[in-house]
Protein backbone atom coordinates (compact mmCIF):
# COMPACT_ATOMS: atom_id res chain seq x y z
CA UNK A 1 0.00 0.00 0.00
CA UNK A 2 1.39 3.77 -1.45
CA UNK A 3 2.22 5.95 2.16
CA UNK A 4 0.56 8.84 -0.51
CA UNK A 5 -0.64 7.71 -3.65
CA UNK A 6 -2.33 4.76 -1.83
CA UNK A 7 -3.98 6.40 0.75
CA UNK A 8 -7.11 7.28 -1.52
CA UNK A 9 -9.91 4.67 -1.43
CA UNK A 10 -8.06 2.64 1.58
CA UNK A 11 -11.38 3.19 3.05
CA UNK A 12 -13.94 2.77 0.76
CA UNK A 13 -11.83 0.28 -1.67
CA UNK A 14 -14.78 -2.01 -2.83
CA UNK A 15 -14.98 -5.61 -3.75
CA UNK A 16 -15.64 -5.54 -7.64
CA UNK A 17 -13.81 -8.45 -9.30
CA UNK A 18 -16.52 -10.27 -8.07
CA UNK A 19 -17.07 -14.21 -9.48
CA UNK A 20 -15.83 -15.17 -12.74
CA UNK A 21 -18.45 -17.02 -14.14
CA UNK A 22 -18.15 -18.97 -17.28
CA UNK A 23 -18.66 -23.01 -17.79
CA UNK A 24 -20.38 -25.80 -16.10
CA UNK A 25 -23.12 -25.19 -13.57
CA UNK A 26 -22.16 -22.04 -13.05
CA UNK A 27 -22.73 -21.11 -17.24
CA UNK A 28 -26.49 -21.44 -16.05
CA UNK A 29 -26.11 -19.18 -13.25
CA UNK A 30 -24.53 -16.94 -15.74
CA UNK A 31 -26.89 -16.94 -17.54
CA UNK A 32 -29.60 -16.26 -14.94
CA UNK A 33 -27.64 -13.37 -13.21
CA UNK A 34 -27.46 -11.22 -16.69
CA UNK A 35 -30.12 -8.99 -14.64
CA UNK A 36 -27.52 -6.32 -13.53
CA UNK A 37 -29.11 -6.34 -10.33
CA UNK A 38 -28.93 -9.33 -8.93
CA UNK A 39 -24.91 -9.56 -10.37
CA UNK A 40 -24.88 -6.12 -7.67
CA UNK A 41 -26.01 -7.91 -5.13
CA UNK A 42 -23.78 -10.92 -5.60
CA UNK A 43 -20.67 -8.83 -5.50
CA UNK A 44 -21.37 -6.85 -2.72
CA UNK A 45 -21.63 -9.81 -0.42
CA UNK A 46 -17.95 -9.83 1.12
CA UNK A 47 -18.18 -6.08 2.12
CA UNK A 48 -18.84 -5.65 5.79
CA UNK A 49 -22.23 -3.32 6.48
CA UNK A 50 -20.15 -0.95 8.65
CA UNK A 51 -23.39 1.08 9.01
CA UNK A 52 -25.36 -1.22 10.33
CA UNK A 53 -22.55 -3.53 12.44
CA UNK A 54 -22.20 -3.44 16.02
CA UNK A 55 -20.00 -1.56 17.68
CA UNK A 56 -18.60 -0.84 21.07
CA UNK A 57 -19.68 2.69 22.60
CA UNK A 58 -16.45 4.40 23.68
CA UNK A 59 -14.87 8.15 24.13
CA UNK A 60 -12.50 9.65 21.40
CA UNK A 61 -9.75 10.31 23.81
CA UNK A 62 -9.72 6.65 25.37
CA UNK A 63 -9.26 4.99 22.23
CA UNK A 64 -6.24 7.70 20.79
CA UNK A 65 -5.02 6.73 24.20
CA UNK A 66 -4.38 2.98 23.46
CA UNK A 67 -1.99 3.95 20.55
CA UNK A 68 1.65 3.93 21.45
CA UNK A 69 4.38 4.63 18.69
CA UNK A 70 6.35 1.87 17.53
CA UNK A 71 3.55 -0.73 18.26
CA UNK A 72 1.52 -2.45 15.85
CA UNK A 73 -1.24 -4.59 16.68
CA UNK A 74 -3.96 -6.36 15.22
CA UNK A 75 -7.00 -4.72 16.54
CA UNK A 76 -10.25 -6.31 14.98
CA UNK A 77 -13.32 -4.37 17.28
CA UNK A 78 -15.27 -1.95 15.99
CA UNK A 79 -15.62 0.96 18.13
CA UNK A 80 -18.49 3.88 18.15
CA UNK A 81 -17.96 7.29 19.04
CA UNK A 82 -21.07 9.53 19.79
CA UNK A 83 -21.08 13.40 20.05
CA UNK A 84 -17.90 14.36 17.86
CA UNK A 85 -17.57 17.69 16.85
CA UNK A 86 -15.42 18.31 13.38
CA UNK A 87 -13.15 21.75 13.76
CA UNK A 88 -11.52 21.56 10.29
CA UNK A 89 -11.14 19.95 7.01
CA UNK A 90 -8.14 19.81 4.93
CA UNK A 91 -7.00 17.78 1.91
CA UNK A 92 -5.63 14.39 2.71
CA UNK A 93 -2.03 15.21 0.47
CA UNK A 94 0.55 16.94 2.67
CA UNK A 95 1.99 18.71 -0.81
CA UNK A 96 -1.04 20.13 -2.06
CA UNK A 97 -4.59 21.35 -0.73
CA UNK A 98 -6.54 19.15 -3.15
CA UNK A 99 -9.83 18.57 -1.87
CA UNK A 100 -11.03 16.17 -5.33
CA UNK A 101 -8.87 13.80 -6.51
CA UNK A 102 -8.48 12.09 -9.49
CA UNK A 103 -9.34 8.44 -9.33
CA UNK A 104 -9.75 5.32 -11.31
CA UNK A 105 -13.28 4.13 -11.97
CA UNK A 106 -13.13 0.96 -11.90
CA UNK A 107 -11.41 0.45 -7.91
CA UNK A 108 -11.50 4.28 -6.82
CA UNK A 109 -8.11 4.45 -5.92
CA UNK A 110 -5.70 7.31 -6.83
CA UNK A 111 -5.51 7.29 -10.82
CA UNK A 112 -4.16 6.61 -12.84
CA UNK A 113 -4.01 2.94 -11.43
CA UNK A 114 -2.12 0.09 -12.48
CA UNK A 115 -4.35 -2.48 -11.86
CA UNK A 116 -6.83 -0.68 -14.29
CA UNK A 117 -4.86 0.92 -17.34
CA UNK A 118 -7.80 1.51 -19.23
CA UNK A 119 -10.58 2.34 -16.56
CA UNK A 120 -11.75 6.49 -16.79
CA UNK A 121 -11.08 8.82 -14.32
CA UNK A 122 -12.81 10.00 -11.69
CA UNK A 123 -13.44 12.96 -9.14
CA UNK A 124 -13.92 11.83 -5.91
CA UNK A 125 -13.89 13.73 -2.98
CA UNK A 126 -11.55 12.84 -0.11
CA UNK A 127 -10.97 15.13 3.21
CA UNK A 128 -8.99 14.62 6.41
CA UNK A 129 -10.99 15.41 8.97
CA UNK A 130 -9.86 17.26 12.30
CA UNK A 131 -12.41 15.57 15.34
CA UNK A 132 -12.37 16.89 19.06
CA UNK A 133 -13.95 15.48 22.11
CA UNK A 134 -13.46 17.42 25.38
CA UNK A 135 -9.64 15.83 25.93
CA UNK A 136 -8.57 15.51 22.39
CA UNK A 137 -8.56 15.52 18.92
CA UNK A 138 -7.96 12.90 16.22
CA UNK A 139 -7.82 13.34 12.36
CA UNK A 140 -9.43 10.67 10.30
CA UNK A 141 -9.58 10.22 6.71
CA UNK A 142 -13.22 10.79 5.21
CA UNK A 143 -13.61 9.52 1.40
CA UNK A 144 -16.19 10.93 -1.14
CA UNK A 145 -19.50 8.48 -0.25
CA UNK A 146 -19.33 9.09 3.61
CA UNK A 147 -18.60 12.85 2.53
CA UNK A 148 -21.56 12.64 0.22
CA UNK A 149 -24.27 11.13 2.82
CA UNK A 150 -23.38 13.52 5.78
CA UNK A 151 -23.67 16.45 3.61
CA UNK A 152 -25.94 17.71 0.92
CA UNK A 153 -23.21 18.89 -1.74
CA UNK A 154 -24.86 17.60 -4.87
CA UNK A 155 -25.50 21.06 -5.65
CA UNK A 156 -22.59 22.43 -5.86
CA UNK A 157 -20.03 19.49 -6.33
CA UNK A 158 -20.53 18.95 -10.11
CA UNK A 159 -17.05 17.53 -9.92
CA UNK A 160 -14.80 20.63 -9.46
CA UNK A 161 -13.57 21.94 -6.33
CA UNK A 162 -14.80 25.75 -5.63
CA UNK A 163 -15.07 28.06 -2.80
CA UNK A 164 -18.68 27.08 -2.56
CA UNK A 165 -18.30 23.69 -2.59
CA UNK A 166 -15.38 24.06 0.46
CA UNK A 167 -17.96 26.44 2.19
CA UNK A 168 -21.21 24.02 1.81
CA UNK A 169 -18.92 21.22 2.98
CA UNK A 170 -17.36 23.25 6.09
CA UNK A 171 -20.81 24.55 7.44
CA UNK A 172 -22.13 21.32 6.76
CA UNK A 173 -19.96 19.37 8.87
CA UNK A 174 -20.21 22.33 11.45
CA UNK A 175 -23.98 21.89 11.67
CA UNK A 176 -24.13 18.61 13.92
CA UNK A 177 -22.42 16.52 16.51
CA UNK A 178 -21.18 13.26 14.97
CA UNK A 179 -20.94 9.70 15.49
CA UNK A 180 -18.24 7.75 13.92
CA UNK A 181 -17.84 3.65 13.59
CA UNK A 182 -14.06 3.22 14.15
CA UNK A 183 -11.47 0.60 13.87
CA UNK A 184 -7.56 0.87 14.28
CA UNK A 185 -5.36 0.25 10.96
CA UNK A 186 -2.41 -0.52 11.15
CA UNK A 187 0.54 1.94 9.64
CA UNK A 188 3.44 0.18 8.52
CA UNK A 189 5.03 3.18 7.18
CA UNK A 190 4.91 4.88 10.07
CA UNK A 191 4.84 2.39 12.84
CA UNK A 192 1.78 3.36 14.49
CA UNK A 193 -1.66 2.30 14.57
CA UNK A 194 -4.18 4.81 13.75
CA UNK A 195 -8.31 5.26 13.53
CA UNK A 196 -9.94 4.60 10.24
CA UNK A 197 -13.27 5.94 10.09
CA UNK A 198 -15.50 3.42 8.57
CA UNK A 199 -19.05 5.09 8.85
CA UNK A 200 -19.65 8.37 10.23
CA UNK A 201 -23.49 9.84 10.41
CA UNK A 202 -25.46 12.86 11.97
CA UNK A 203 -26.06 12.42 15.81
CA UNK A 204 -26.36 15.65 17.19
CA UNK A 205 -28.48 18.43 14.26
CA UNK A 206 -28.30 22.34 15.44
CA UNK A 207 -30.09 23.01 12.56
CA UNK A 208 -33.13 20.19 12.88
CA UNK A 209 -35.35 18.77 15.22
CA UNK A 210 -33.25 15.89 17.16
CA UNK A 211 -34.30 11.77 17.94
CA UNK A 212 -33.82 11.02 21.64
CA UNK A 213 -30.03 10.55 22.55
CA UNK A 214 -30.11 9.21 26.33
CA UNK A 215 -28.98 5.52 25.07
CA UNK A 216 -26.00 7.28 24.35
CA UNK A 217 -25.08 9.17 27.48
CA UNK A 218 -22.75 6.52 29.17
CA UNK A 219 -20.60 6.67 31.77
CA UNK A 220 -17.80 6.47 29.34
CA UNK A 221 -13.94 6.02 30.44
CA UNK A 222 -11.59 8.98 29.15
CA UNK A 223 -8.24 10.01 28.89
CA UNK A 224 -7.17 13.11 29.00
CA UNK A 225 -4.62 13.95 26.25
CA UNK A 226 -5.00 17.49 25.55
CA UNK A 227 -5.62 19.57 22.26
CA UNK A 228 -9.61 19.12 22.74
CA UNK A 229 -12.50 21.38 23.18
CA UNK A 230 -14.29 20.84 26.22
CA UNK A 231 -17.70 22.52 26.57
CA UNK A 232 -18.23 24.98 28.98
CA UNK A 233 -20.43 26.63 31.00
CA UNK A 234 -18.80 30.09 31.02
CA UNK A 235 -19.44 30.64 34.98
CA UNK A 236 -16.74 28.13 35.70
CA UNK A 237 -14.59 29.07 32.90
CA UNK A 238 -10.98 30.26 34.38
CA UNK A 239 -8.10 31.55 32.72
CA UNK A 240 -4.40 31.55 32.92
CA UNK A 241 -3.22 34.61 30.58
CA UNK A 242 0.24 33.71 30.40
CA UNK A 243 -0.38 30.20 28.60
CA UNK A 244 -3.43 31.54 26.91
CA UNK A 245 -5.06 28.64 28.33
CA UNK A 246 -8.73 28.14 29.82
CA UNK A 247 -10.01 25.86 31.80
CA UNK A 248 -13.33 24.16 32.84
CA UNK A 249 -13.89 21.13 34.96
CA UNK A 250 -10.13 21.03 35.40
CA UNK A 251 -9.52 20.38 31.76
CA UNK A 252 -6.92 22.86 30.13
CA UNK A 253 -7.55 24.37 26.35
CA UNK A 254 -6.88 26.78 24.10
CA UNK A 255 -10.75 27.28 22.90
CA UNK A 256 -14.29 25.89 24.14
CA UNK A 257 -17.05 25.09 23.41
CA UNK A 258 -20.38 27.31 24.50
CA UNK A 259 -24.10 27.69 24.02
CA UNK A 260 -25.14 31.22 23.93
CA UNK A 261 -28.07 33.12 23.50
CA UNK A 262 -28.03 36.95 22.40
CA UNK A 263 -29.70 39.06 25.04
CA UNK A 264 -31.19 42.13 25.32
CA UNK A 265 -28.04 44.29 27.47
CA UNK A 266 -26.87 47.07 25.10
CA UNK A 267 -23.12 47.70 24.75
CA UNK A 268 -22.00 51.05 24.15
CA UNK A 269 -21.60 52.09 20.19
CA UNK A 270 -18.08 52.46 20.21
CA UNK A 271 -17.65 48.90 21.77
CA UNK A 272 -20.45 47.06 19.45
CA UNK A 273 -18.83 48.51 16.23
CA UNK A 274 -14.75 49.04 15.38
CA UNK A 275 -13.45 49.53 12.45
CA UNK A 276 -10.28 47.38 12.18
CA UNK A 277 -7.28 49.38 11.24
CA UNK A 278 -5.46 47.30 9.09
CA UNK A 279 -8.52 46.84 6.90
CA UNK A 280 -10.66 49.45 6.11
CA UNK A 281 -13.44 46.86 5.07
CA UNK A 282 -13.27 44.96 8.37
CA UNK A 283 -15.09 45.32 11.09
CA UNK A 284 -15.19 44.08 15.42
CA UNK A 285 -18.17 43.32 16.53
CA UNK A 286 -19.02 42.82 20.13
CA UNK A 287 -22.40 41.38 21.11
CA UNK A 288 -23.64 40.43 24.84
CA UNK A 289 -25.11 36.71 25.50
CA UNK A 290 -26.14 34.98 28.21
CA UNK A 291 -24.98 31.34 28.75
CA UNK A 292 -26.86 28.51 28.37
CA UNK A 293 -25.52 26.12 30.34
CA UNK A 294 -24.45 28.12 33.47
CA UNK A 295 -27.49 27.20 35.22
CA UNK A 296 -30.81 28.67 35.46
CA UNK A 297 -31.45 31.01 38.39
CA UNK A 298 -30.16 34.01 36.77
CA UNK A 299 -28.66 34.72 33.43
CA UNK A 300 -24.98 34.29 33.01
CA UNK A 301 -24.05 37.13 30.44
CA UNK A 302 -20.50 37.20 28.79
CA UNK A 303 -19.46 39.32 25.70
CA UNK A 304 -18.17 37.79 22.27
CA UNK A 305 -16.46 39.36 19.69
CA UNK A 306 -15.14 38.34 16.13
CA UNK A 307 -13.98 40.03 13.74
CA UNK A 308 -13.94 40.33 9.26
CA UNK A 309 -15.40 41.78 6.46
CA UNK A 310 -19.03 42.85 7.11
CA UNK A 311 -20.62 39.85 5.34
CA UNK A 312 -18.85 37.34 7.66
CA UNK A 313 -19.78 39.12 11.18
CA UNK A 314 -23.54 40.41 10.17
CA UNK A 315 -25.12 36.97 12.37
CA UNK A 316 -23.49 38.92 14.88
CA UNK A 317 -24.61 42.51 15.00
CA UNK A 318 -27.93 41.63 13.34
CA UNK A 319 -28.93 38.90 14.97
CA UNK A 320 -31.92 39.07 17.41
CA UNK A 321 -32.47 39.18 20.75
CA UNK A 322 -33.00 35.12 21.80
CA UNK A 323 -31.31 33.89 19.02
CA UNK A 324 -28.97 30.78 20.01
CA UNK A 325 -25.66 29.93 18.48
CA UNK A 326 -23.45 27.14 19.19
CA UNK A 327 -19.84 28.82 19.34
CA UNK A 328 -15.97 27.92 19.87
CA UNK A 329 -14.41 30.19 22.11
CA UNK A 330 -10.68 31.35 22.29
CA UNK A 331 -9.89 33.65 25.35
CA UNK A 332 -8.91 37.29 24.77
CA UNK A 333 -7.12 40.47 27.25
CA UNK A 334 -10.65 40.61 28.67
CA UNK A 335 -12.02 38.96 31.68
CA UNK A 336 -15.33 37.21 30.65
CA UNK A 337 -14.53 37.92 27.16
CA UNK A 338 -14.47 36.03 24.15
CA UNK A 339 -13.15 35.39 20.42
CA UNK A 340 -15.45 33.46 18.47
CA UNK A 341 -13.43 31.26 16.31
CA UNK A 342 -16.61 29.29 14.70
CA UNK A 343 -20.14 29.55 15.04
CA UNK A 344 -23.17 27.91 13.69
CA UNK A 345 -26.72 29.04 14.17
CA UNK A 346 -28.95 26.72 16.38
CA UNK A 347 -32.37 26.51 15.19
CA UNK A 348 -35.47 26.93 17.88
CA UNK A 349 -36.32 23.27 17.57
CA UNK A 350 -32.63 21.97 17.85
CA UNK A 351 -32.07 23.78 21.12
CA UNK A 352 -33.65 21.61 24.21
CA UNK A 353 -31.73 18.40 22.85
CA UNK A 354 -28.54 19.99 22.23
CA UNK A 355 -29.04 22.01 25.84
CA UNK A 356 -29.48 18.85 27.18
CA UNK A 357 -27.07 16.71 25.65
CA UNK A 358 -24.09 19.57 26.40
CA UNK A 359 -25.25 19.13 30.12
CA UNK A 360 -24.61 15.64 29.59
CA UNK A 361 -20.89 16.16 28.53
CA UNK A 362 -20.71 19.05 31.30
CA UNK A 363 -21.38 16.31 33.89
CA UNK A 364 -19.07 13.74 32.27
CA UNK A 365 -16.30 15.99 32.16
CA UNK A 366 -16.87 17.08 35.78
CA UNK A 367 -17.58 13.55 37.83
CA UNK A 368 -15.64 10.66 35.08
CA UNK A 369 -12.04 9.58 36.59
CA UNK A 370 -9.60 10.31 33.88
CA UNK A 371 -8.45 6.78 32.99
CA UNK A 372 -4.09 6.74 32.56
CA UNK A 373 -2.22 4.27 31.30
CA UNK A 374 1.62 3.29 32.40
CA UNK A 375 3.87 4.00 29.58
CA UNK A 376 4.71 0.55 29.52
CA UNK A 377 1.31 -1.15 28.18
CA UNK A 378 1.22 -1.81 24.73
CA UNK A 379 -2.10 -1.39 22.71
CA UNK A 380 -3.59 -4.64 23.37
CA UNK A 381 -2.94 -4.26 27.04
CA UNK A 382 -4.30 -0.86 26.76
CA UNK A 383 -8.22 -1.29 25.18
CA UNK A 384 -8.61 -4.78 27.59
CA UNK A 385 -7.84 -2.10 30.38
CA UNK A 386 -10.53 0.22 28.66
CA UNK A 387 -12.97 -2.25 28.63
CA UNK A 388 -12.82 -3.36 32.29
CA UNK A 389 -13.37 0.34 33.17
CA UNK A 390 -16.38 0.48 30.38
CA UNK A 391 -19.91 0.28 31.79
CA UNK A 392 -22.41 -2.09 30.50
CA UNK A 393 -23.38 -2.55 27.85
CA UNK A 394 -19.85 -1.24 26.01
CA UNK A 395 -17.99 -3.97 28.41
CA UNK A 396 -20.56 -6.41 27.24
CA UNK A 397 -20.97 -5.84 23.87
CA UNK A 398 -20.96 -8.46 21.50
CA UNK A 399 -18.78 -6.37 18.48
CA UNK A 400 -15.75 -7.21 20.97
CA UNK A 401 -12.93 -9.50 18.86
CA UNK A 402 -10.34 -11.84 20.55
CA UNK A 403 -7.36 -9.99 20.14
ZN1 LIG B 1 -8.25 0.79 -10.47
Amino acid sequence: REEEGGILGIGEYSLHTGLRLSSGPEGKIEKDLQDESQCKMLTMLPMRNWKECEAVPSSLSSLVAAIVPGHLRKLNTVFEISGLHIVGLSSVRSESDEWILPSCATCRRAYPCQAHPNAAEESRLALRAVFVDSDCQCSMILYHDTITSCVNVGKVLEFKDTPQLRKELLEGFRSALWRAKVTFRENDYHQVLELECRHLERFLSFDAANPDVSAAQLDLPRCFLGGGCPVAPLREVKRDTDLGVLSVHNIDASSVRALVMFNNVTLPDDETVQKEMQATSAMRIKRSVDCLLSGTSEPFQSKIRAAGPASAVTWLLRGPPQEVHHVVLMQTETVNEYAILSHVLVKPEAVDSVMSYYRYICSQQEDTEELSFESTLTPAKRIRTLRESMPTPSKTSGAWQDQ
